[in-house]
């Protein structure tokens, strides 16, 4: 059989993170990151791992080669010999170009949603500051988490201006890779429910899996 390998894309709130979860248990294949890749070394406590922590503490961007080399030894393990998800990545031209050729996504799934309901989703957003979940206030209500009874919290990230910032940056820098994956590209309506964005999903993918036979 064979790999069925699937990109992920979309804003930020185009909910890509659920979407590639379920993909992940659906088909039994594990879900890669470019910042889990990154954590993942940091945590291992390599010399590679300092340095990434250096680039990250001080606040710059990790090296796009680093990035990719981790990639490119994380898709050789046995997790990955079915296939795998790239969540989030790659997220510009320089990086599609460097992994073309290398890895061929069976399809490029793109989240769109407009920029109105992206920045509503994520302002909304709130989470416990104890165990992380995630809630989605509606007139202020639910004030605390229901597990850990603590006040949810705004993340810094999650403020208007940070989100429009990442919304443009996402317009002008991974939009464009709709050009480059055009022939796989699976362009879905993010604005629905997770079930009906996932099955959506799904028979896109069912159908590139045919179309691959
Ligand atoms: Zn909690």
């Amino acid at each position: 059989m064979k790999k069925l390998i699937l990109f992920i894309m979309g804003p930020q709130g185009s909910g890509k993170d659920t979407q590639a979860d379920l993909l992940s248990k659906e088909y039994k294949i594990p879900t890669i990151s470019a910042g889990g890749l990154l954590r993942a070394e940091v945590k291992r406590g390599t010399e590679l791992g300092k340095e990434i922590d250096s680039y990250i503490s001080k606040g710059y961007i990790v090296p796009t080669r680093i990035i990719y080399n981790l990639l490119m030894e994380e898709i050789k393990k046995e997790s990955c010999k079915n296939g795998f998800i790239l969540n989030g990545y790659p997220r510009n031209t320089e990086q599609a170009e460097m992994i073309k050729g290398k890895i061929e996504p069976t399809a490029v799934i793109l989240l769109n949603i407009p920029d109105e309901i992206a920045i509503s989703r994520i302002t909304h957003r709130r989470i416990c500051p104890k165990c992380g979940k995630v809630f989605i206030v509606k007139n202020n209500k639910p004030e605390y988490c229901d597990v850990c009874h603590v006040k949810l919290v705004k993340r810094e990230d999650d403020k208007e201006e940070i989100v429009k910032k990442r919304l443009k940056l996402y317009h002008e820098k991974t939009e464009p890779l709709k050009e480059i994956y055009k022939d796989k590209l699976e362009i879905i309506d993010g604005t629905k429910t997770i079930r009906e964005v996932f099955e959506e999903i799904k028979s896109r993918v069912e159908k590139r899996i045919e179309g691959e036979k």
